[in-house]
């Protein structure tokens, strides 16, 4: 079943995010992608993906992402966080962290997990 996935990475993360895309390109086209603004960017121009852009992360963009799990329209999100540089924008990570673990929505912070939240999804 089509389900909808938000994909979100830090500068550091952005390359691992476009190798785990590229790499799981077939799973992901089932589904309908969000993203943050330069994520999304990213993937649009070279994964060939279709992807609805918010804001950028610093500028609002997970706050955007999380009022759309508050109001149980994401299935998924993989959000490839920096864990070695401070974020401008960190309480809306801790926020956007909450909102799942309110809504109990499956989230992943690495490719290890984001993959295997994918593989499970395709049996959904
Ligand atoms: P970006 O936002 O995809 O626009 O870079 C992500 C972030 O840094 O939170």
């Amino acid at each position: 079943m089509k389900k909808t996935i938000a994909l979100i990475a830090h500068d550091r993360k952005k390359d691992e995010m476009l190798k785990f895309v590229l790499e799981n390109k077939e799973l992901l086209s089932c589904h309908t992608l969000i993203a943050t603004a330069t994520t999304g960017k990213i993937i649009k121009e070279h994964a060939a993906l279709e992807v609805t852009t918010y804001l950028s992360g610093p500028l609002g963009g997970d706050q955007q992402i999380g009022a759309r799990i508050a109001c149980h329209e994401v299935d998924a999100v993989f959000f490839l966080r920096d864990p070695l540089t401070a974020q401008p924008h960190e309480p809306d990570i801790t926020a956007l962290l909450r909102v799942c673990d309110v809504h109990n929505i499956p989230v992943a912070t690495n490719v290890a997990s984001a993959g295997l939240i994918l593989r499970c999804l395709k049996g959904e």
